[in-house]
Protein backbone atom coordinates (compact mmCIF):
# COMPACT_ATOMS: atom_id res chain seq x y z
CA UNK A 1 0.00 0.00 0.00
CA UNK A 2 1.39 3.30 -0.87
CA UNK A 3 1.26 5.93 2.11
CA UNK A 4 -1.10 7.75 -0.34
CA UNK A 5 -3.20 5.20 -1.22
CA UNK A 6 -7.28 5.72 -0.66
CA UNK A 7 -7.73 3.13 2.76
CA UNK A 8 -11.36 2.20 4.26
CA UNK A 9 -11.41 0.77 7.57
CA UNK A 10 -14.92 -0.91 7.82
CA UNK A 11 -15.44 -0.83 11.70
CA UNK A 12 -12.63 2.16 12.77
CA UNK A 13 -15.09 2.13 15.97
CA UNK A 14 -14.45 -1.21 17.68
CA UNK A 15 -11.64 -2.80 18.85
CA UNK A 16 -10.10 -4.42 16.29
CA UNK A 17 -10.56 -1.03 13.56
CA UNK A 18 -9.62 1.02 16.21
CA UNK A 19 -6.01 -0.44 16.27
CA UNK A 20 -6.00 -0.70 12.64
CA UNK A 21 -6.93 2.44 12.20
CA UNK A 22 -4.09 3.81 14.94
CA UNK A 23 -1.47 1.92 13.21
CA UNK A 24 -1.83 3.07 9.69
CA UNK A 25 -2.04 6.50 11.29
CA UNK A 26 1.35 5.76 13.22
CA UNK A 27 3.04 4.55 9.95
CA UNK A 28 1.94 8.21 7.77
CA UNK A 29 -1.08 6.79 6.23
CA UNK A 30 -2.85 9.85 5.43
CA UNK A 31 -5.98 9.32 2.79
CA UNK A 32 -7.85 7.44 5.58
CA UNK A 33 -11.61 7.27 5.38
CA UNK A 34 -14.33 5.72 7.91
CA UNK A 35 -17.82 6.44 8.75
CA UNK A 36 -19.35 5.44 12.40
CA UNK A 37 -21.73 3.01 12.39
CA UNK A 38 -24.60 5.91 12.72
CA UNK A 39 -23.51 7.38 9.60
CA UNK A 40 -23.51 4.07 7.25
CA UNK A 41 -25.18 1.07 8.45
CA UNK A 42 -23.37 -1.82 6.67
CA UNK A 43 -26.32 -3.72 6.69
CA UNK A 44 -27.98 -1.41 4.13
CA UNK A 45 -26.92 -2.35 0.92
CA UNK A 46 -27.89 0.84 -1.43
CA UNK A 47 -26.02 2.82 1.23
CA UNK A 48 -22.94 0.43 1.35
CA UNK A 49 -22.90 0.77 -2.71
CA UNK A 50 -23.27 4.76 -2.44
CA UNK A 51 -20.24 4.91 -0.06
CA UNK A 52 -18.50 3.02 -2.43
CA UNK A 53 -19.38 5.09 -5.60
CA UNK A 54 -18.49 8.04 -3.70
CA UNK A 55 -15.30 7.83 -1.97
CA UNK A 56 -13.88 4.47 -4.55
CA UNK A 57 -11.28 3.35 -1.51
CA UNK A 58 -8.17 0.88 -3.32
CA UNK A 59 -7.85 -0.67 0.10
CA UNK A 60 -10.34 -2.09 2.24
CA UNK A 61 -9.72 -3.65 5.91
CA UNK A 62 -13.01 -5.18 6.25
CA UNK A 63 -13.09 -5.16 10.64
CA UNK A 64 -16.74 -4.24 11.35
CA UNK A 65 -18.82 -7.13 12.86
CA UNK A 66 -21.52 -8.10 15.71
CA UNK A 67 -19.50 -9.70 18.20
CA UNK A 68 -19.47 -10.54 21.84
CA UNK A 69 -18.32 -13.21 24.27
CA UNK A 70 -19.98 -16.73 24.80
CA UNK A 71 -23.21 -15.44 26.77
CA UNK A 72 -24.24 -12.67 24.21
CA UNK A 73 -23.48 -15.52 20.93
CA UNK A 74 -26.32 -17.37 22.66
CA UNK A 75 -28.30 -14.96 23.76
CA UNK A 76 -28.47 -12.85 20.42
CA UNK A 77 -28.08 -15.49 17.91
CA UNK A 78 -29.91 -13.87 15.19
CA UNK A 79 -28.36 -10.22 15.21
CA UNK A 80 -25.20 -12.38 15.18
CA UNK A 81 -25.82 -14.38 12.02
CA UNK A 82 -27.49 -11.28 9.84
CA UNK A 83 -25.58 -8.48 11.14
CA UNK A 84 -22.88 -10.11 10.15
CA UNK A 85 -23.93 -11.63 6.89
CA UNK A 86 -25.40 -8.36 5.92
CA UNK A 87 -22.27 -6.42 6.49
CA UNK A 88 -19.95 -9.02 4.88
CA UNK A 89 -21.86 -9.10 1.56
CA UNK A 90 -22.53 -5.79 1.06
CA UNK A 91 -18.80 -4.70 1.94
CA UNK A 92 -17.23 -7.36 -0.22
CA UNK A 93 -19.71 -7.01 -2.95
CA UNK A 94 -19.65 -3.23 -3.23
CA UNK A 95 -15.53 -4.25 -3.43
CA UNK A 96 -15.72 -5.52 -5.98
CA UNK A 97 -18.22 -3.55 -7.89
CA UNK A 98 -16.02 -0.37 -7.14
CA UNK A 99 -12.52 -1.54 -7.96
CA UNK A 100 -10.94 -2.33 -4.55
CA UNK A 101 -7.34 -3.27 -5.21
CA UNK A 102 -7.41 -5.71 -2.64
CA UNK A 103 -9.52 -6.55 0.87
CA UNK A 104 -8.70 -8.00 4.54
CA UNK A 105 -11.55 -9.59 6.10
CA UNK A 106 -10.99 -10.37 9.47
CA UNK A 107 -12.59 -14.20 10.37
CA UNK A 108 -12.34 -15.81 14.13
CA UNK A 109 -10.82 -18.78 15.05
CA UNK A 110 -14.38 -19.89 15.91
CA UNK A 111 -14.69 -21.12 12.88
CA UNK A 112 -12.73 -24.10 13.32
CA UNK A 113 -14.55 -27.40 14.68
CA UNK A 114 -15.11 -28.20 18.28
CA UNK A 115 -12.58 -30.83 18.41
CA UNK A 116 -10.18 -29.68 15.51
CA UNK A 117 -6.82 -31.22 16.08
CA UNK A 118 -5.20 -28.71 18.06
CA UNK A 119 -2.94 -26.50 17.29
CA UNK A 120 -5.71 -26.19 14.35
CA UNK A 121 -4.18 -26.02 11.10
CA UNK A 122 -6.36 -23.61 7.78
CA UNK A 123 -7.23 -26.76 6.41
CA UNK A 124 -9.16 -28.08 9.28
CA UNK A 125 -11.82 -25.77 8.20
CA UNK A 126 -15.15 -27.24 7.41
CA UNK A 127 -13.50 -30.47 8.47
CA UNK A 128 -16.16 -30.98 11.57
CA UNK A 129 -19.03 -29.96 13.73
CA UNK A 130 -18.81 -26.43 14.92
CA UNK A 131 -18.93 -25.07 18.88
CA UNK A 132 -23.04 -24.55 19.25
CA UNK A 133 -22.55 -21.82 21.76
CA UNK A 134 -20.95 -19.28 18.51
CA UNK A 135 -22.02 -21.52 15.80
CA UNK A 136 -24.41 -18.58 13.96
CA UNK A 137 -21.07 -16.38 13.93
CA UNK A 138 -19.06 -18.82 12.88
CA UNK A 139 -21.26 -20.16 10.02
CA UNK A 140 -21.49 -15.89 9.25
CA UNK A 141 -18.13 -15.85 9.18
CA UNK A 142 -17.31 -18.70 7.04
CA UNK A 143 -20.24 -17.44 4.39
CA UNK A 144 -17.08 -13.94 4.62
CA UNK A 145 -14.39 -16.10 4.13
CA UNK A 146 -16.41 -18.11 1.00
CA UNK A 147 -17.34 -14.86 -0.47
CA UNK A 148 -13.67 -13.85 -0.65
CA UNK A 149 -12.74 -17.01 -2.03
CA UNK A 150 -15.77 -17.35 -4.70
CA UNK A 151 -15.39 -13.34 -5.55
CA UNK A 152 -11.31 -13.59 -6.44
CA UNK A 153 -12.38 -17.23 -8.59
CA UNK A 154 -14.91 -15.86 -10.34
CA UNK A 155 -14.11 -11.97 -10.70
CA UNK A 156 -10.45 -12.17 -10.41
CA UNK A 157 -10.23 -9.92 -7.41
CA UNK A 158 -7.29 -9.99 -4.39
CA UNK A 159 -9.67 -10.49 -1.07
CA UNK A 160 -8.26 -12.43 1.78
CA UNK A 161 -8.98 -13.75 5.14
CA UNK A 162 -6.99 -13.64 8.15
CA UNK A 163 -8.21 -15.39 11.69
CA UNK A 164 -6.98 -13.88 14.76
CA UNK A 165 -7.62 -16.01 18.01
CA UNK A 166 -9.27 -14.46 20.98
CA UNK A 167 -8.26 -10.75 20.90
CA UNK A 168 -8.20 -8.30 23.78
CA UNK A 169 -7.31 -4.41 24.41
CA UNK A 170 -7.54 -0.77 24.67
CA UNK A 171 -11.28 -0.01 23.59
CA UNK A 172 -12.40 -3.78 24.48
CA UNK A 173 -16.21 -4.02 25.13
CA UNK A 174 -16.08 -4.51 29.13
CA UNK A 175 -19.65 -5.11 29.48
CA UNK A 176 -20.23 -7.99 31.81
CA UNK A 177 -23.37 -9.66 30.31
CA UNK A 178 -21.82 -9.57 26.95
CA UNK A 179 -17.91 -9.13 26.73
CA UNK A 180 -15.26 -11.84 26.52
CA UNK A 181 -13.59 -13.71 29.06
CA UNK A 182 -10.43 -10.96 29.17
CA UNK A 183 -12.33 -7.69 29.67
CA UNK A 184 -14.59 -9.26 32.09
CA UNK A 185 -12.48 -10.76 34.18
CA UNK A 186 -10.22 -7.36 34.06
CA UNK A 187 -13.31 -5.35 35.15
CA UNK A 188 -14.47 -8.35 37.68
CA UNK A 189 -11.29 -8.31 39.70
CA UNK A 190 -10.96 -4.58 39.54
CA UNK A 191 -14.23 -3.82 40.99
CA UNK A 192 -13.95 -6.51 43.32
CA UNK A 193 -10.72 -5.09 44.39
CA UNK A 194 -11.92 -1.60 44.86
CA UNK A 195 -15.32 -2.41 46.39
CA UNK A 196 -13.57 -4.77 49.09
CA UNK A 197 -15.43 -8.10 47.61
CA UNK A 198 -14.68 -11.56 49.53
CA UNK A 199 -14.71 -13.15 45.68
CA UNK A 200 -15.13 -13.14 42.45
CA UNK A 201 -17.07 -15.17 40.12
CA UNK A 202 -15.72 -17.06 37.14
CA UNK A 203 -17.75 -18.49 34.66
CA UNK A 204 -17.18 -22.34 33.55
CA UNK A 205 -14.46 -24.65 34.96
CA UNK A 206 -11.96 -22.99 34.45
CA UNK A 207 -10.42 -25.64 31.91
CA UNK A 208 -10.82 -24.80 28.55
CA UNK A 209 -7.72 -23.05 26.89
CA UNK A 210 -7.55 -19.98 24.82
CA UNK A 211 -4.79 -18.02 22.97
CA UNK A 212 -4.74 -14.38 23.25
CA UNK A 213 -3.31 -11.98 21.39
CA UNK A 214 -2.76 -8.04 22.36
CA UNK A 215 -4.78 -5.96 19.72
CA UNK A 216 -1.69 -3.93 18.31
CA UNK A 217 -0.14 -7.14 17.25
CA UNK A 218 -2.90 -7.76 15.69
CA UNK A 219 -3.10 -4.76 13.89
CA UNK A 220 0.49 -5.10 12.75
CA UNK A 221 -0.09 -8.67 11.65
CA UNK A 222 -3.33 -7.09 9.67
CA UNK A 223 -1.31 -4.51 7.62
CA UNK A 224 1.73 -7.15 7.21
CA UNK A 225 -0.12 -9.44 5.07
CA UNK A 226 -2.43 -6.66 3.27
CA UNK A 227 1.15 -5.84 2.21
CA UNK A 228 2.54 -9.32 1.40
CA UNK A 229 0.03 -11.86 1.20
CA UNK A 230 -2.09 -12.85 -2.05
CA UNK A 231 -3.49 -16.42 -1.52
CA UNK A 232 -7.07 -17.75 -2.20
CA UNK A 233 -6.30 -19.78 1.57
CA UNK A 234 -7.18 -17.97 4.70
CA UNK A 235 -4.08 -17.32 7.62
CA UNK A 236 -4.07 -17.67 10.91
CA UNK A 237 -3.06 -14.62 13.41
CA UNK A 238 -2.07 -15.59 16.79
CA UNK A 239 0.85 -16.00 19.45
CA UNK A 240 1.27 -19.90 19.39
CA UNK A 241 0.81 -20.61 22.62
CA UNK A 242 -2.76 -20.89 24.90
CA UNK A 243 -2.63 -20.82 28.59
CA UNK A 244 -6.28 -22.25 30.92
CA UNK A 245 -9.16 -19.81 31.73
CA UNK A 246 -7.99 -20.61 35.38
CA UNK A 247 -4.39 -19.39 34.70
CA UNK A 248 -5.83 -16.49 33.20
CA UNK A 249 -8.36 -15.83 36.19
CA UNK A 250 -5.05 -16.13 38.15
CA UNK A 251 -2.74 -14.13 36.58
CA UNK A 252 -5.18 -10.81 36.17
CA UNK A 253 -5.54 -11.34 39.76
CA UNK A 254 -2.52 -11.25 40.13
CA UNK A 255 -1.93 -7.73 37.83
CA UNK A 256 -4.79 -6.04 39.35
CA UNK A 257 -3.61 -6.79 43.01
CA UNK A 258 -6.94 -8.63 44.18
CA UNK A 259 -6.48 -10.49 47.48
CA UNK A 260 -9.30 -12.33 47.70
CA UNK A 261 -10.81 -15.39 46.53
CA UNK A 262 -12.26 -16.96 42.99
CA UNK A 263 -15.56 -19.11 42.69
CA UNK A 264 -16.52 -21.18 39.67
CA UNK A 265 -19.65 -20.83 38.89
CA UNK A 266 -20.09 -24.04 36.29
CA UNK A 267 -23.64 -23.05 35.40
CA UNK A 268 -21.88 -21.22 32.85
CA UNK A 269 -20.41 -22.84 29.93
CA UNK A 270 -17.47 -23.47 29.03
CA UNK A 271 -17.87 -23.45 25.33
CA UNK A 272 -14.78 -24.98 23.18
CA UNK A 273 -12.12 -26.66 25.33
CA UNK A 274 -9.25 -25.75 23.10
CA UNK A 275 -8.55 -23.74 19.99
CA UNK A 276 -4.42 -22.91 19.90
CA UNK A 277 -3.48 -21.69 16.43
CA UNK A 278 -1.04 -23.17 14.71
CA UNK A 279 0.73 -19.96 13.00
CA UNK A 280 3.74 -22.18 10.60
CA UNK A 281 1.96 -20.25 8.20
CA UNK A 282 2.27 -16.30 9.04
CA UNK A 283 5.38 -17.46 10.60
CA UNK A 284 6.91 -18.47 7.46
CA UNK A 285 6.39 -15.23 5.94
CA UNK A 286 8.56 -13.50 8.80
CA UNK A 287 5.79 -12.25 11.57
CA UNK A 288 5.49 -12.54 15.24
CA UNK A 289 3.92 -10.73 17.97
CA UNK A 290 5.65 -8.49 19.65
CA UNK A 291 3.74 -8.22 22.71
CA UNK A 292 3.59 -11.01 25.92
CA UNK A 293 0.37 -11.54 28.02
CA UNK A 294 1.29 -9.91 31.21
CA UNK A 295 2.19 -6.80 29.27
CA UNK A 296 -0.83 -6.96 27.20
CA UNK A 297 -3.02 -7.15 30.68
CA UNK A 298 -1.17 -4.37 32.13
CA UNK A 299 -1.59 -2.04 28.73
CA UNK A 300 -5.50 -2.69 29.22
CA UNK A 301 -5.90 -2.83 32.71
CA UNK A 302 -4.24 0.32 32.61
CA UNK A 303 -6.48 2.08 29.46
CA UNK A 304 -9.32 0.32 31.59
CA UNK A 305 -8.88 2.44 34.38
CA UNK A 306 -8.34 5.60 32.92
CA UNK A 307 -11.04 5.38 30.71
CA UNK A 308 -14.08 3.00 31.55
CA UNK A 309 -15.56 4.96 34.16
CA UNK A 310 -14.74 8.71 32.47
CA UNK A 311 -18.58 9.37 31.98
CA UNK A 312 -20.44 8.11 34.96
P1 LIG B 1 -15.15 -18.00 23.63
O1 LIG B 1 -13.66 -17.94 23.52
O2 LIG B 1 -15.86 -17.84 22.33
O3 LIG B 1 -15.61 -19.24 24.38
O4 LIG B 1 -15.67 -16.73 24.45
P2 LIG B 1 -15.40 -16.07 25.89
O5 LIG B 1 -14.20 -15.21 25.85
O6 LIG B 1 -16.69 -15.39 26.23
O7 LIG B 1 -15.18 -17.25 26.93
C1 LIG B 1 -13.98 -17.97 27.04
C2 LIG B 1 -14.01 -18.86 28.27
O8 LIG B 1 -13.90 -18.03 29.44
C3 LIG B 1 -15.28 -19.69 28.45
O9 LIG B 1 -14.89 -20.96 28.93
C4 LIG B 1 -16.02 -18.91 29.54
O10 LIG B 1 -16.91 -19.73 30.30
C5 LIG B 1 -14.86 -18.43 30.40
N1 LIG B 1 -15.20 -17.32 31.30
C6 LIG B 1 -14.90 -17.27 32.62
N2 LIG B 1 -15.38 -16.15 33.19
C7 LIG B 1 -15.95 -15.43 32.18
C8 LIG B 1 -16.60 -14.16 32.17
O11 LIG B 1 -16.77 -13.47 33.16
N3 LIG B 1 -17.04 -13.73 30.93
C9 LIG B 1 -16.87 -14.47 29.80
N4 LIG B 1 -17.32 -13.98 28.62
N5 LIG B 1 -16.28 -15.69 29.80
C10 LIG B 1 -15.83 -16.17 30.98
Amino acid sequence: MEKTAKIYVAGHGGLVGSAIKRRLEGLGYKNLVYKSSKELDLRDSLAVKHFFELEKPEYVFLAAAKVGGILANSKYPGQFIYDNIMIESNVIHSSHLYGVKKLLFLGSSCIYPKFAPQPIKEEYLLSGELEPTNMPYAVAKIAGIQLCQAYNREYNTNFISVMPTNLYGPNDNFDLETSHVMPALIRKFHEAKVNKLPYVEVWGTGTPRREFLYIDDLADACIFLMDKYNQNEIINIGVGEDISIRELALLIKEIVEYKGDIIWNTSKPDGTPRKLLDISRLTSLGWKAKVSLREGILLTYNWFIKNYYKND
